[in-house]
This record gives C-alpha cells, structure tokens and sequence, in this order.
C-alpha cells in the first residue's frame, strides 16, 4: 500500500515512521510512505502558502493551488481524473469531517493508495473539500494545530491492518473495536467493544495479585472471565459502542447483570 502525505512540515514526518509495526510494514515493503513538501508547488519567491481569509476574520487559510498541483503531479493527471483513481482514496484531515474509526482504518487497508493532506492554521480553502478530496475525515473532537500528528496516525492505524503487518494476525480480531467475523470456535469475534484487561508477569505486584481465573489455565472460564471484563469495561467507559456492538445471547445476560449490579450500588 502506498501513501502520500501533503504537507508544509515534510520533516514533521522523520520519526513517527520509524518504529516498530510500521517500521518493520515498510521493511518488508508492505508499505511506501512518502512525504511531499507543498512549498515546492508555490510559484513566488516567497513560497506562499496561506493568505487571509475572505470575507474577513481571524488567522490566516491555506491556499488551494498548491494541494491541487501537488496532487495532480503525483497522478500525473487532472484532480478530477485523480479524484477518480481506483483503489485510491484522497482524504483531507479536517476537524469537520466525519470520525475516523476502526472502521475507516480497515476500508483505508483495502486500498493501494491513500493520499493524505494536511492542514495548518485557521484550516484550508473550502475547495479543496468540494473539488478535490474523496473523503474529510477528523481524528476527534478536538482541534489541533495541523494534520500531520492527524496523518501519522492514520498510517499508523491503517499499517497494523495490513496483512503481514502484525505478527499475529489473529490478534487484531480480538482487539477494541474490532468488528471483524474472527474464528469461530478460537478466537470469538469482539463484535466492536473494547479489548478486555491484559496482565503479564510477575503474578504479584506490591500487593496487587493476576486474577486467579486467568493462570488455572481453564480455557472456558477464562474466554467468559474476559468476555465480562470487556463488556464491564465498555459500559463503564464507552457504553455508546454497544449501541452497535454484534452481541451474542451471552454477552446480552452478562450486561444485563452487569447493570443490574450497577443500579444497586449506592
Ligand atoms: N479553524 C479550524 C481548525 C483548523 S486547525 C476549525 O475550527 O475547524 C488546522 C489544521 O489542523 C486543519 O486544517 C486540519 O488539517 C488539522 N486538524 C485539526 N484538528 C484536527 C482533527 N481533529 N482531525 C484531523 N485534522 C485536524
């Protein structure tokens, strides 16, 4: 999978890359990730890539024409043929654009191309969404001061989903958010909840014990023990998730208690 960021900070970008699952995806040419620097598609001497707004206001907008240009010199092509590339998406990162999920993160996986551009003071001439892009898209409800922290952690999210990119692939069926089919009979689909309390050794830290279901080795008591701390832990966390979540008639009884215990306590 190939990605393209668009960006006035290209060296923003010399690090985040570099670790880990995303290293080792690029590695193993599983991915190519380039940077471009939208300086290099301004004509004055300047380099300018901002002017003040219309109509008035505060900060300054980024200019449209250097998004434009860039793109069209990566596809070799005018942006409306571009915006039509197959397996490709161009994808804006914007506050106001629709949440990025686990969701966006796996359609983005089964692409060849995802081309990222990025943002920076007061936001982006308003054509770039209308003319140019495929899809806006937020990271959460928040502003920060530009889409590269937004774009690295797309990559990121949307490496890991690539086939070969985990060691383990089952691994990713089982974690938060997870909406895949899974295996039935060995690893239960998590049907979109968060992934269930994980702990490692030592058995005792200070005076804080493993619990005990989890090193008898009872496979059945431990898949239900963590089924329950999972679903205990999207209630009391995120109880939006299970409005959509894929639940099982056990996971149904489990929250039934689980809220019934709640209600009870003072
Ligand atoms: N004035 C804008 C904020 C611009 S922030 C507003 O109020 O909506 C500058 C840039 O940072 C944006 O163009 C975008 O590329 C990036 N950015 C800020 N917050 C973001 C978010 N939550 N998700 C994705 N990109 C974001």
């Amino acid at each position: 999978m190939r990605f393209d960021i668009l960006t006035i900070f290209p060296e923003f970008f010399a690090g985040p890359f570099d670790y880990g699952i995303v290293r080792r995806a690029r590695e193993a040419s599983l991915t190519e990730i380039h940077v471009h620097d939208l300086r290099r598609y301004t004509h004055d001497r300047h380099h300018t890539v901002d002017d003040r707004p219309f109509g008035g206001g505060e900060g300054m907008v980024m200019k449209p024409e250097p998004f434009f240009e860039a793109v069209e010199d990566l596809f070799g092509e005018p942006a409306s043929e571009a915006r039509c590339a197959p397996q490709t998406s161009i994808v804006l990162l914007s506050p106001s654009g629709p949440l990025f999920r686990q969701q966006t993160a796996a359609r983005w996986a089964g692409l060849e191309r995802l081309v990222l551009l990025c943002g920076r003071y007061e936001g982006i001439d308003e054509r770039v969404a209308k003319h140019l892009v495929n899809e806006e898209i937020s990271i959460g409800d928040f502003v920060l001061s530009g889409g590269e922290l937004a774009a690295a952690l797309v990559v990121d999210a949307v490496t890991r989903l690539l086939p070969g990119a985990l060691g383990n692939a089952a691994s990713a069926l089982r974690e938060s958010f997870a909406v895949s089919a899974g295996e039935p009979g060995v690893f239960p689909p998590a049907g979109g909840i968060l992934d269930c309390p994980q702990f490692t050794r030592p058995r005792e830290l200070r005076c804080w014990q493993v619990p005990e279901v989890l090193v008898e080795g009872n496979h059945e008591e431990i898949r239900r023990w963590r089924r329950r701390q999972a679903l205990a832990k999207t209630l009391r966390n995120r109880p939006d998730l299970l409005e959509c979540a894929c639940l099982e008639e056990e996971d149904r009884s489990i929250l039934a208690e689980l809220r019934a215990g709640k209600s009870r306590t003072p």
